[in-house]
């Protein structure tokens, strides 16, 4: 028989100043657990460039008519608006991301935690309206005549194109640095998640504690909106390289040089100290970091641990230990108290997941697998949960797909080495990536591996004894840090504190006479200045 629901009402898009549905039956959005339907999107019908000229020219004018810390006051009434909602928030993740409480926090929690960081970052740029980049530079012996860096904040819109697996910190550590630049910000959040990040938007504008224009959101389709972008503009893009691809070759960026920053897949190692010992502490700590990695919101990060180095002497070790922690590990309705692990944002997702360790078993032997342990509270046949699987590898170098196929889900690969320079080597086959970790107790190795490792990644994190208790955690990105990669990682940059705001500034250099510099130095200063 037919179902006789009705489909799921119409999330509003806001674009223009006002919420607008978009027209046609919409895309649904379900419960990944569940399989329920929730919601609808769709951006059919909308005038998007209407709405980007709006976000660009009365959002745009009014976020740079403040100041740095007038900026960052806003930012600190966004996070009260979002810290007074949370609980609706955590009902949203757990219905349509199929999240644990724990992992929900990730998102949530760690959205408004980078935008508080924001708030704090920009208090300290006070009254300026555009930053300085170094000192004045003398151009000849007369020092008269000298050269002043400038940043000035772009007269254009943020685009921000986002994946499903951070519907709030995706959101949230693109605008705060975006909005405490002066750049208004176009969010179109993945559609399988796209409910969380609508919310939050929504209760920010309703609120009203962001000038018009300042905060858009357009939900559903993709169509159309690269075609919106101006010169001034940026893209900020998060997701595959697939997509990336897309991105970088449309004519916005290829012809109108619109600023592209792609955060896209990654294959993040974890390395094991040559001189470990099986009960040494600096094992016990990736132990434990690549079971933290794996199950954290199933394994759906960026930065997760996808190859693990460990000396082949401790592989068979490392496989037991691992495995030992994951056959812990229930998974299952995210609603059930004992579920430490949820679901999967889709079935889409689970089957993609499944198909890409089919993929990464042609060159790697299963060391772990859960699936035979039955879901907690889940139909297996409607419940996008997949369990936990460790592969293992002791011929790595060897390997094509292993270095190459990222599976976004509970799932690494363990791979032996035999000396440093191979484990380095094999490292770099993954040809950029967000993260390594490092495990080691002794400092000189760490300070090796680290000057090795830093130019194929965006951040090298050192776990060591010292700092078991201290360290933010492998898959953790903190505002004050760099996030971003090199090479398939997509060669963006994100966070790392004040150095976010140069994607939304543009440099420049003013030579003039050393009276003419100070007025600029008085102007940048006094309220009026840079609005153009
Ligand atoms: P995706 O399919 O590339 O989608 C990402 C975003 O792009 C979604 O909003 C999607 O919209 C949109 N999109 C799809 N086709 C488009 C097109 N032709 N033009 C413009 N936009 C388009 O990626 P995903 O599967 O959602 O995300 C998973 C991937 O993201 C993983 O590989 C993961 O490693 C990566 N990721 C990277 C980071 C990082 O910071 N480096 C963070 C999170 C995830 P629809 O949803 O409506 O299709």
């Amino acid at each position: 028989m037919p179902s006789t629901t009705p489909p799921a009402p119409l999330l509003p898009n806001f674009v223009e100043g006002r919420w607008q549905t978009g027209t046609g039956p919409g895309l649904p959005l379900f419960d990944p657990v569940l399989g329920t339907e929730l919601a609808r999107v769709s951006s059919a019908g909308l005038n998007l460039p209407a709405a980007f000229a709006f976000a660009r020219e009365q959002g745009g004018r009014a976020l740079r008519a403040l100041s740095y810390r007038e900026r960052a006051a806003l930012l600190g009434a966004v996070v009260d608006v979002l810290q007074a909602r949370k609980d609706d928030y955590y009902a949203i993740a757990t219905a349509n991301s199929g999240t644990v409480t724990r992992d929900s926090a990730v998102d949530i929690d760690g959205g408004i935690f980078t935008l508080s960081t924001y708030a704090r970052q920009g208090e300290r740029l006070g009254d300026a309206r555009c930053l300085r980049d170094g000192d004045r530079i003398r151009m000849g012996k007369d020092p008269l005549f000298q050269s002043q860096h400038i940043l000035t904040p772009t007269p254009g819109v943020a685009l921000f194109i986002n994946a499903f697996n951070f519907p709030s910190w995706g959101l949230w550590e693109k605008a705060a640095p975006a909005l405490l630049s002066g750049v208004p910000v176009i969010v179109k959040p993945a559609t399988a998640t796209a409910w969380l990040t609508q919310r939050m938007v929504q209760d920010v504008v309703d609120a009203g504690v962001l000038p018009p224009g300042a905060l858009s959101v357009v939900c559903g389709s993709s169509a159309g909106l690269m075609d919106c972008l101006q010169p001034f503009d940026v893209v900020s893009f998060t997701g595959s390289a697939d997509t990336a691809r897309i991105i970088r070759s449309h004519p916005a960026v290829a012809e109108r040089s619109v600023r592209c920053n792609i955060e896209a897949d990654s294959l993040n190692s974890a390395l094991l100290d040559p001189a470990a010992t099986e009960g040494s502490e600096a094992f016990g700590l990736l132990v434990k970091e690549v079971v933290r990695e794996m199950t954290v919101k199933s394994g759906q990060k960026c930065t997760a641990i996808r190859r693990i180095f460990v000396p082949r002497e401790l592989f068979d070790a490392t496989a037991q230990a691992i495995g030992a922690q994951l056959a812990r590990v229930t998974v299952g309705n995210p609603r059930h108290g004992s579920v430490r692990m949820g679901s999967l944002v889709s079935r889409e997702q689970a089957d993609n997941v499944r198909a890409g360790l089919a993929q990464l078993k042609t060159e790697a032997g299963v060391l772990f697998d859960g699936s035979s342990v039955p879901l907690v509270d889940a139909d297996p046949a409607v419940a996008a949960c997949v369990a936990p699987t460790l592969l293992g590898c002791t011929e790595p170098s060897r390997a094509d797909v292993l270095h190459r196929v990222e599976v976004f889900g509970p799932v690494a690969t363990l791979m032996a080495y035999d000396d440093e320079a191979q484990a380095l080597e094999l490292i770099a086959r993954g040809e950029g990536s967000l993260v390594c970790s490092v495990y080691s107790a002794d400092p000189a190795f760490v300070a090796r591996a680290a000057l090795a490792l830093a130019p194929l990644h965006g951040r090298v994190h050192a776990v060591s004894p010292d700092v078991a208790s201290l360290h933010t955690g492998h898959g953790n990105v903190m505002p004050q840090s760099l996030h971003g990669g090199p090479g398939r990682a997509g060669g963006g940059e994100e966070l790392g504190g004040l150095r976010a705001l140069g994607f939304y500034h543009r440099r420049s250099a003013v030579q003039a006479s050393t009276a003419a510099l100070d007025a600029l130095d008085a102007l940048a200063t006094s309220g009026h200045a840079f609005q153009p």
